[in-house]
């Protein structure tokens, strides 16, 4: 038996749209903090969404494909009521893919009669999926760490950035920052951290993966423990795994520039202190630094509702135009009122929730 969640922060502004975690550490609390800070994304890239998020207490890396496929068509039955395009829309999040976006709209739209493509996103291209979905989130990490690297008048070309967590979010940042010139000089997973002060050869690293599943035993690197990872010298940091990794015990030995978090909730209230009062790090915060998935995903959820297709190039060049507009609108209010960037865009996010509700 296994025990799963779905909550709905808000439907003031619109369906709710946020992922679904298949993780061991998965509870209520979790997923509750999750579907807010989905709701003030929302409410900050100006989407037309509430927030929501779900997930399963279970390790998808110790089941099968058809154990995994049975979980997510019975999680969706138990859903259905409270579920629909108009309603409450998933998407994937850590250990749920395409396919499992699959499995849901087709045990959706076997309930209906007919297809709904519209029910989640982050589809398969072949099911109505936007193109660029899978990419977008890291990409967005990427572009925005490169925005930020600008700000602070320093090249883009020729930085050196530190990537915790190399999944979708982690290896698509570290793709896109490498192919803007940035070295990638360290990077990590479940199984462990590896370095390059020279920079690694994404290519290779990608192929050794994929071969692999993981970034351990990469030839062109050195083993590293994963706690010291993220205290290397680098321009940009960007952790794109799990929550509460940069907390009291290491934000004061934090020795990037720009602290990019691609995660949700990756620095601690504790660390926020620190390096507030450190003041020599950029931090782009997690509701508009990942929100590349969610944005991604509403032009999908556009595009189903209007069964109309945009081409990948479409899709990046809104994208990165809504990111930027919404980075700046966050650092010209926080240089405005002397807040942090963190700080300025819950403000942001939290003022546009509150005047539609009232
Ligand atoms: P994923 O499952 O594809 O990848 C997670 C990665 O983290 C894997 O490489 C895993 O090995 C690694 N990891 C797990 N535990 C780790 C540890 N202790 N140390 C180092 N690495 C570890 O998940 P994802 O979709 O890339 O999501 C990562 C984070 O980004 C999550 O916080 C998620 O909520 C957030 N996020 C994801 C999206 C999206 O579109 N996928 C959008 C917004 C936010």
């Amino acid at each position: 038996m296994f025990f799963g969640h779905r909550v709905q922060h808000h439907l003031t502004r619109g369906p709710v749209k946020g992922g679904l975690r298949f993780h061991p550490s998965v509870d209520l609390g979790e997923i509750a903090a999750l579907a807010m800070w989905m709701n003030w994304k929302c409410a900050l890239m100006d989407l037309p969404f509430g927030g929501g998020k779900g997930g399963i207490n279970c390790d998808p890396r110790g089941m099968s494909h058809h154990e995994l496929e049975r979980l997510t068509r019975r999680f969706t039955m138990e859903m259905m009521p409270f579920i629909g395009p108009d309603v409450d829309v998933m998407a994937p999040d850590m250990g749920a893919n395409e396919q499992v976006m699959a499995w849901i709209t087709d045990t959706y739209s076997v309930h209906t009669g007919h297809l709904v493509p519209g029910i989640v996103t982050g589809k398969p291209l072949n099911l109505q999926g936007a193109s660029g979905r899978t990419r977008a989130t890291g990409q967005g990490v990427g572009f925005l760490a490169s925005n930020a690297l600008h700000q602070l008048g320093m090249s883009v070309d020729g930085s050196t950035a530190v990537i915790q967590g190399f999944g979708n979010v982690g290896s698509n940042a570290a793709l896109t920052l490498h192919s803007y010139g940035v070295k990638i000089t360290g990077v990590s997973d479940v199984n462990g951290a590896i370095w390059n002060e020279g920079g690694l050869d994404m290519e290779a690293l990608m192929k050794h993966v994929g071969n692999t599943g993981t970034v351990v035993g990469f030839s062109g690197a050195e083993e590293m423990a994963p706690a010291g990872l993220l205290i290397q010298k680098c321009d940009i940091l960007a952790p794109c795994a799990l929550d509460s990794v940069i907390n009291k015990s290491n934000a004061a030995d934090l020795k990037c520039k720009v602290l990019a978090e691609g995660a949700n909730g990756p620095t601690t209230p504790e660390a926020d202190v620190i390096l507030d009062d450190r003041g020599d790090v950029l931090i782009i915060p997690d509701v508009v630094c990942n929100a590349g998935g969610v944005t991604v995903s509403y032009f999908e959820w556009v595009q189903n509702m209007q069964r109309f297709l945009w081409s990948e190039r479409e899709v990046i060049t809104r994208l990165v135009t809504m990111l930027q507009k919404s980075f700046g609108q966050i650092t010209a209010y926080a240089k405005h009122h002397k807040l942090s960037n963190r700080m300025a865009a819950l403000a942001l996010a939290i003022s546009t929730v509150a005047s539609a509700k009232q």
